[in-house]
């Protein structure tokens, strides 16, 4: 890690972010089965969002295109909750990180760019995704994906990352990432 890793850490924080790391991708676990619980579709968001699957591509292109990326900047946030069923709290979280990671994307995407942008759930750019009348992506250039939709398996990245998956009872977590370094040559 250098001084430039060290930079877009601090800027993470400064953010809002509960804690931040820089890995090398090819440390980053993927995992072709995680795509199986896309396709069960717990939050509904199969097929019905161009940045879920289907629509974003099969577990070996998106793994195949995360790794041009040498390097990744990963950022957490945390949101206490008034307890597990608080689902307000928890869309408050949802809220918080995208706001988060709002202000990380302005501060950082003109000095890594090319890079791509992960988030926690789908793409919310829309208030209806385009997917939904067979349109096509209104922002292709800044729809973002989720770390899921990409096959990679947060509960053990965040310990890689010196991060808990889990920050206590009664909080909410959600996991952020830019890829950046971009390289020609991936396998
Ligand atoms: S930018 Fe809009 S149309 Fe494109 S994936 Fe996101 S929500 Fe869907």
């Amino acid at each position: 890690m250098n001084e430039f890793d060290n930079q877009l850490i601090s800027t993470c924080l400064d953010s809002g972010a509960y804690r931040a790391a820089v890995i090398e991708t090819d440390r980053i676990p993927f995992d072709e089965s995680l795509r199986a619980y896309c396709e069960a579709n717990a939050c509904g968001s199969y097929n019905k969002n161009y940045a879920c699957p289907p629509c974003v591509g099969s577990p070996q292109e998106v793994i195949h295109k995360a790794k041009q990326y040498k390097k990744a900047l990963v950022f957490q946030t945390v949101t206490e909750l008034e307890d597990s069923f608080d689902l307000e709290g928890m869309a408050r979280g949802q809220k918080f990180h995208e706001e988060t990671a709002k202000k990380i994307y302005g501060a950082v995407s003109g000095q890594i760019a090319p890079f791509l942008q992960l988030t926690a759930g789908g793409c919310t750019i829309c208030p209806v995704c385009a997917k939904a009348e067979e349109k096509p992506c209104r922002f292709p250039q800044l729809a973002v994906s989720s770390l899921e939709a990409y096959c990679m398996n947060v509960s053990t990245l965040a310990p890689l990352c010196g991060m808990k998956y889990i920050n206590g009872a009664n909080t909410v977590t959600y996991f952020g990432m830019f890829l950046y370094d971009f390289q020609e040559a991936a396998e």
